[in-house]
């Protein structure tokens, strides 16, 4: 197969196709390269060409680019999106079994929920930042959205849905072996109606009477303020389409908040790190440490005699807590003391003066030759 073919040509479309040809044109051509259903040895390659020039002609803006550019990404883009992560952690594969109608497992459930559409997760990245102030995203992924073309009924006009002659409206048929056991009765999901107890005489073409077909979707999605890794938030009725009208199931975002460089968190508490002198831990201090919130600094009062490793909670400068009206967990501030390593002669004799006080043991004054060079330098710097 050649590199780079046309995704025209690919999908067998016209230039100037309209979305509702392009569509049609993809689901036809799915239904004969499917790896499933084709015995070509390179189906899966045909179907991955396919797919990706769908994915590209189906989205207004990366058509344009295309158009214009010759690659989906416009000058400058971020690269393909692929086909696998957008369909929402689903695979290509469950999405197309679940499109034929076919797919393991069917005889486990219920009609009613085999009819209703699956419930679709996507996860969403914000930063801590994000998460503390609350924030809309937009989302894109695609699902088997209901079908524009019958309304999600997966009649063609006219077409009656009937109730099915071979299981008669059961959805499963069921069979009678002998063993040696004696008669042994088993039920399975009926082939004619693939289950569904009906039959429809003209399915819409679009859909292949399935009532639905993948569509690329973008919502706007509002993320709460104080919102934490693990959380879920349900769009209801943006996930997978039922079977020919029956209710979608629901998109379910799973939010992960990102590592942040300054700060660690704790349920609604954060903590920070901050280095103090020796001084202003001996003595005590005010320090100003930057928040979580845009602009926001915030004084932290360090007590005297602050030890290394201590810390010092600030109440209502953590992360806004959910459904708290207002209310913010604690900054936790762990202080660092640092001790000085390139002191003055100055500060030398005042640190030396200060031993001599409390009577501790220290070098003797008597310096190398490079620490008094450097020494001299500090002072001509001071
Ligand atoms: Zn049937
Ligand atoms: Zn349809």
């Amino acid at each position: 197969m050649s590199e780079n073919r046309d995704y025209y040509e690919v999908l067998g479309v016209d230039r100037d196709a309209d979305a509702r040809t392009i569509k049609r044109a993809f689901l036809k051509k799915a239904r004969t390269v499917h790896p499933d259903v084709s015995d070509d040895p390179e189906a899966e390659a045909k179907f991955k060409e396919l797919n990706e020039a769908y994915s590209v002609l189906s989205d207004e803006q990366k058509r344009a680019n295309y158009d214009r550019y010759g690659t989906a990404d416009g000058p400058g883009g971020s690269g393909y999106v692929d086909i696998n992560d957008i369909f929402g952690g689903m695979g290509m594969d469950d999405l197309f079994s679940s499109f034929f109608g076919g797919g393991a497992g069917g005889g486990a459930h219920s009609r009613r929920e085999r009819r209703r559409g699956r419930d679709m997760a996507i996860s969403l990245s914000v930063t801590l930042e994000e998460a503390a102030l609350g924030c809309k995203k937009t989302i894109s992924y695609d699902r088997l959205a209901p079908c524009e073309d019958c309304n999600g009924t997966g009649r063609a006009e006219g077409a009656q849905e009937k109730q099915c002659s071979r299981c008669h409206g059961t959805g499963y048929v069921t069979t009678v072996q002998r063993s040696f056991l004696g008669q042994v009765q088993s039920s399975s999901p009926c082939p004619d109606c693939h289950g569904e107890g009906t039959v429809i005489d003209h399915p819409c073409e679009t859909c292949d009477g399935q009532g639905r077909t993948p569509s690329h979707e973008k919502i706007d999605i509002d993320i709460p303020a104080g919102v934490s890794t693990g959380r879920q938030l349900r769009v209801s009725g943006f996930g997978e389409a039922g079977l020919r009208g029956e209710p979608s199931g629901d998109l379910i975002v799973s939010v992960r908040v990102a590592d942040h460089e300054r700060f660690k968190r704790n349920g609604d508490d954060l903590y920070l790190v901050s280095d103090i002198s020796i001084a202003q831990a001996a003595l005590g201090c005010e320090i100003e440490v930057e928040g979580i919130m845009p602009d926001e600094v915030v004084k932290v009062t360090v007590p005297a005699g602050a030890q290394y490793g201590d810390t010092v909670s600030v109440n209502n400068y953590g992360m806004p807590c959910i459904g708290g009206g207002g209310s913010r967990g604690r900054l936790i501030v762990q202080l660092r003391v640092v001790v000085p390593t390139n002191l003055s002669n100055t500060q030398r004799e005042l640190l030396r003066a200060f031993a001599d006080d409390t009577g501790d043991d220290v070098a003797s004054g008597k310096k190398s030759v490079t620490d008094r060079i450097k020494s001299a330098l500090d002072d001509i710097l001071d």
